[in-house]
């Protein structure tokens, strides 16, 4: 991060320290002996109970199962490190081969009008699977299922998603068959319309991107102006009543040299309530990697604000007797984290969002017409995303249910061109192999986390649309219900499916998503008009409200702050932040 004052040996220092915490077998077996002999209060069994959950994530018990863990760790970080040794590289339109990074294959697979370079990228990205494939990955697949077996699990999914998510491999595909059969229907659908509205070669991996992809990105940015998103996603929130319960969010959002090429959100403390029940509210950095006058940049700013910051109003409202709920590494779920997250970031494509939050920099509306657009274009090949999610779990699947004798890499390689086939309709734009997921341990089998959370933020979305009056936008009653219901309990009981079954009444189910994809153009189109209008007609006069969300933001940049909303409220800060980005980027401000 090129912060002063960071020290490489400090971090390994307090790395090694919480390995060593979550690793303690006597602290385990300390626990165990309360729960059995211990005079304990019922609080304090529940705190008692989520540390021997917690540390059971983390302490191997049986000594070859040990062993295992430490030889297939060491084979991971080999095959890691040499996964350096691939080049990334693409021929360009005149033949030359040029080098470059993982992002720019995928942008110009997007965006580059020339077929031939599309199609070199493609193949760079099939290139992942051999590589990996010679570099020792089935051996890792071979001991990651001895590993699981050793601890009685089926195999090394079943044991991942039992720790990730509290219920088997077995639950986990029933309910994946029936989103997968569900939508089926709808994939053959938006792939005979694609033929039909963009021709055959439309449907080849290295040309779907690219012909869905078109000019809205660049026609809908001045509505998204950079700058502005802090306050819109403030405001936005605020309105929903979100509170964070007297956090500290500090936000370093702007790319510069030297920065982690990567954007993340971090805890460096969970909070929690202490025995004589004083509340440690969470803090919380915040990081991405915006260049403000780039074109695009003010609707992602906007919408990881909205994800991120979901996590973040999430994270700071689990009021629990230990800190052990509200860490984000294991045993929180993944679905249940994501599901807060893109319940938020999803509210930036309603409608009735974009009509109060979509302004430009002379304060005026996105007009009717682009969303309209954007409905038209998007809406009927939104099950390729849905199919392309749930192809990693299926192949993951298959790959660890794979016979030890059969796991070689000609097969693997076969086994991930049939899911494609089956799941995807064809090889993968975004081929199996190169899901960056697949690789780490902790990464691993874990991606039906997202199907999953995306299932729950429609059956989410659905049950707030169905009481009520009706509305998510700008409703306080969604902030009230979000807390009460999802984030206090942290990652302790009811864990992921019984907060989704006490919040909207029903178990987990596909329905409320496949039917939302199922829905024709032309009535989104008129739903969705007269939502834009209903919220014209009623949002104008608001916008200068004072913003509350119980949070000290810090903008930062670097080691520099440039600005702090304890001295002057949330809406100040974020003005002074303006400021700091005209004089930073001042095309942004000819922009105006
Ligand atoms: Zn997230």
């Amino acid at each position: 991060m090129n912060l002063k004052g960071n020290s490489v040996e400090n971090l390994n220092t307090s790395f090694n320290a919480l390995e060593t915490f979550l690793g303690d077998q006597t602290t385990l077996e300390k626990v165990r002996e309360l729960l059995k002999h211990g005079t304990v209060s019922e609080e304090q069994r529940i705190v008692l109970n989520q540390i021997e959950k917690t540390l059971k994530c983390y302490i191997v018990e049986s000594s070859s199962a040990k062993a295992l863990r430490e030889s297939m760790m060491k084979k991971e970080g080999a095959l890691q490190k040499s996964r350096n040794n691939l080049k990334t590289q693409y021929t360009d339109k005149d033949g030359n081969v040029v080098d470059t990074t993982p992002t720019v294959i995928r942008t110009k697979m997007r965006s580059d009008p020339v077929e031939s370079v599309r199609k070199s990228c493609w193949e760079m990205l099939r290139k992942n699977g051999p590589f990996l494939l010679d570099n020792g990955f089935c051996d890792i697949i071979k001991e990651r299922n001895r590993f699981a077996r050793e601890l009685g699990f089926e195999d090394f999914y079943d044991l991942k998603v039992t720790n990730a998510e509290g219920f088997s491999k077995k639950k986990c595909f029933e309910m994946l068959d029936g989103l997968e059969h569900a939508t089926k229907p709808l994939l053959d659908k938006a792939l005979e319309r694609l033929k039909k509205e963009k021709g055959e070669d439309a449907t080849k991996p290295w040309n779907t991107g690219f012909a869905l992809s078109g000019e809205l990105t660049k026609l809908t940015d001045p509505y998204y102006p950079f700058e502005y998103a802090p306050e819109v996603w403030g405001r936005s929130f605020s309105k929903m009543n979100i509170k964070y319960k007297g956090a500290t969010m500090r936000l370093d959002l702007c790319d510069r040299k030297g920065k982690y090429p990567n954007g993340f959100c971090h805890w460096p403390t969970a909070p929690y309530k202490t025995q004589d029940d004083t509340f440690i509210p969470s803090e919380t950095n915040f990081t991405s990697l915006a260049t403000p006058d780039e074109i695009g940049s003010g609707n992602t700013a906007l919408t990881t604000l909205m994800h991120e910051g979901g996590h973040a109003a999430h994270f700071s409202n689990i009021v629990q007797g230990s800190p052990l709920f509200s860490q984000e590494r294991a045993p929180f779920s993944v679905a249940l984290a994501e599901t807060q997250s893109m319940f938020l970031d999803a509210l930036c494509e309603d409608a009735s969002w974009q009509a109060r939050y979509a302004k430009n920099r002379k304060g005026e509306t996105i007009p009717w017409e682009l969303i309209e657009r954007s409905i038209k274009e998007r809406h009927p090949y939104k099950v390729f995303q849905l199919r392309g999610m749930i192809a990693v779990p299926y192949f993951e699947k298959a790959l660890y249910e794979m016979d030890e004798k059969d796991l070689t890499p000609e097969n693997v390689l076969k086994v991930a061109d049939e899911v494609e086939m089956k799941i995807q309709g064809g090889l993968a734009g975004r081929p199996l192999m190169s899901v960056p997921h697949i690789l780490a341990d902790e990464s691993s089998c874990y991606y039906h986390g997202y199907v999953f959370a995306e299932m729950a933020v429609h059956q989410t979305r659905e049950y707030f649309f169905k009481t009520g009056d009706g509305t998510i936008v700008d409703n306080p009653r969604v902030g009230k219900e979000l807390i009460e219901n999802y984030w206090v309990h942290g990652s302790g009981n009811p864990g992921f499916l019984g907060l989704v079954n006490n919040l909207t009444g029903s178990p987990l189910k596909h329905n409320a998503w496949v039917k939302e994809l199922g829905v024709e153009v032309e009535d989104l189109l008129k739903e969705e008009k007269a939502e834009y209008e209903k919220a014209l007609a009623s949002a104008s006069s608001s916008s200068k409200d004072e913003i509350d969300l119980e949070m000290r933001a810090i903008f930062v940049h670097g080691d520099d702050v440039i600005s702090d909303s304890k001295e002057s409220g949330f809406v100040e800060a974020c003005e002074k932040f303006r400021g700091w980005i005209y004089q930073e980027w001042p095309k942004t401000k000819s922009m105006a």
